[in-house]
C-alpha cells in the first residue's frame, strides 16, 4: 500500500478478503490502513467473524458493509485517499460508497488502484494452501476412479454429474468449483459442455471436467474416456493431446513464461496438424477460485514463481465429430512441475 501510495485500502472481493482475514461469509468489506484493519458484516455472521478473524476488529452493521468501510477509512487520521479495486467494483457501488461520504471527500477520496494489491499475495501459495490443494486435487481424483465404475451408455449426462457431484458430498467437498462438465458423443466437441439431459452414446468420447472445494479451495481437472472401442483417428488424436498435455506439463518450472508452457502444448497440437482445433488457452492459476492468474495462454509473459499452482488442459474440437480435453492440477516448484491429479492418463475404454 505504501508503495502504491495509498495509505487506505477497501477490499470487497470476497475471496481476497477471505485470503486477508479468514472470514468465510458472504457479505463483508474489509478497510484496511497502515496502523489497523477492521472487518464489517451484518449480524448473520456476528458468531462466525468472531471465530474466524483474528488478524482484524470487527464491527457487525446494520447497513451496508462497503458503506460503513468506506466511512470507517475517511475517518482515520492521515488517511486522505483509499484504493478499491475497480476489477470487483460496479459503477453503481462506487456511486452508493462515494455518496455515503462527507461531500468534500465525495470526489477524491476513494480511488481505483492501478493495479490489483491483494491478488498478487494470493498468485503463491505457501505451505498451508499446497496441503490443502493437494487434498482438494487427490478428491478430485478418488471422484474420477468412482464415476469410471459408474458410467454407462445410455445414461444421462445429469446423471452422471448427479452422481460424481453426491459423491463429492459424501467425501467431504464444500461444494464444486464449477459447474460439472459431462460432454458426451459430438457434444464433447464443445470445451464447456454442461451436463445435459443428453443420453451417453454406446461409442464415442465422453469427456469430464470437475471440481471440488475443500477448505475455501479449488479443485480442477479433466479426463476424457471412451465409451466402446476408439477408432484409428480418434486414438491417433488422443495421443496428440496426452503428448501436448505433458508436453506442457514438463515445461512448468519456476523462471519460465507461461507463454513458453502454453507453446509447449501449441507446437505438439500443430506439428499433429490439429493447432485450429486447439481453440483455448493452455491453463490457469487455481486456489480460492477456480480461474486465477497467470493465465497460461500465447504469447503470456508472467513468469512462474515456485508456489503458484496452475492447470495444463490443451484440448482439440473437431465439430460435428468429436472433442478431447486432458487437464492437470500442476504446483510450480525450483526445479520443475509437481502434478496434483495424478488419476491415470491413458485413453480408457468403457
Ligand atoms: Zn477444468
Ligand atoms: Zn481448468
Amino acid at each position: 500500500m505504501t508503495r502504491a501510495g495509498f495509505p487506505g485500502l477497501l477490499v470487497t472481493h470476497l475471496p481476497d478478503l477471505r485470503y486477508l482475514s479468514g472470514f468465510t461469509g458472504s457479505s463483508a468489506a474489509l478497510a484496511v490502513t497502515r496502523r489497523a484493519a477492521r472487518l464489517f458484516t451484518d449480524g448473520r455472521y456476528t458468531a462466525q467473524a468472531a471465530q474466524e478473524v483474528t488478524a482484524a476488529q470487527v464491527q457487525i452493521v446494520s447497513s451496508s458493509p462497503a458503506i460503513a468501510a468506506a466511512q470507517w477509512l475517511a475517518a482515520q487520521p492521515g488517511v486522505e485517499l483509499a484504493g478499491f479495486d475497480p476489477a470487483w467494483t460496479t459503477v453503481a457501488e462506487l456511486a452508493r460508497w462515494r455518496a455515503a461520504l462527507p461531500a468534500r471527500l465525495r470526489r477524491v477520496f476513494l480511488s481505483a488502484l492501478p493495479a490489483p494489491l491483494v491478488e498478487p499475495l494470493r498468485w503463491v501459495k505457501d505451505e498451508e494452501e499446497l496441503t490443502i490443494l493437494v487434498e482438494a486435487a487427490l478428491l478430485g481424483c478418488k471422484l474420477f476412479e468412482h464415476i469410471l465404475g459408474f458410467i454407462r451408455p445410455g445414461q444421462a449426462e445429469f446423471e452422471v454429474a448427479a452422481e460424481l457431484e453426491h459423491q463429492a458430498r459424501l467425501l467431504g467437498a464444500e461444494g464444486m468449483s464449477f459447474e460439472t462438465i459431462v460432454a458426451s458423443g459430438t457434444r464433447s466437441a464443445m470445451p464447456h459442455g454442461r451436463a445435459t439431459p443428453a443420453r451417453l452414446p454406446r461409442r464415442g468420447f465422453l469427456t469430464l471436467d470437475f471440481g471440488v472445494i475443500l477448505k475455501g479451495y479449488c479443485s480442477d481437472m479433466t479426463r476424457t474416456v471412451h465409451l466402446g472401442k476408439p477408432g484409428a483417428r480418434e486414438r491417433n488424436t488422443y495421443q496428440a493431446v496426452l503428448q501436448a498435455q505433458e508436453a506442457a506439463v514438463a515445461a512448468v518450472s519456476a523462471g519460465v513464461t507461461s507463454g513458453y508452457v502454453d507453446e509447449a502444448a501449441r507446437s505438439v497440437l500443430r506439428q499433429a496438424g490439429l493447432a485450429e482445433a486447439f481453440s483455448h488457452s493452455t491453463g490457469h492459476g487455481v486456489g480460492l477460485e477456480i480461474h486465477e492468474s497467470p493465465r497460461i495462454g500465447a504469447g503470456q509473459t508472467t513468469r512462474l514463481l515456485p508456489g503458484m499452482v496452475v492447470t495444463i488442459e490443451p484440448g482439440v474440437y473437431l465439430e460435428g465429430q468429436f472433442g478431447i480435453r486432458i487437464e492437470d492440477m500442476v504446483a510450480v516448484t525450483r526445479t520443475g512441475g509437481q502434478v496434483l491429479t495424478p488419476a491415470t492418463k491413458a485413453l480408457i475404454e468403457l
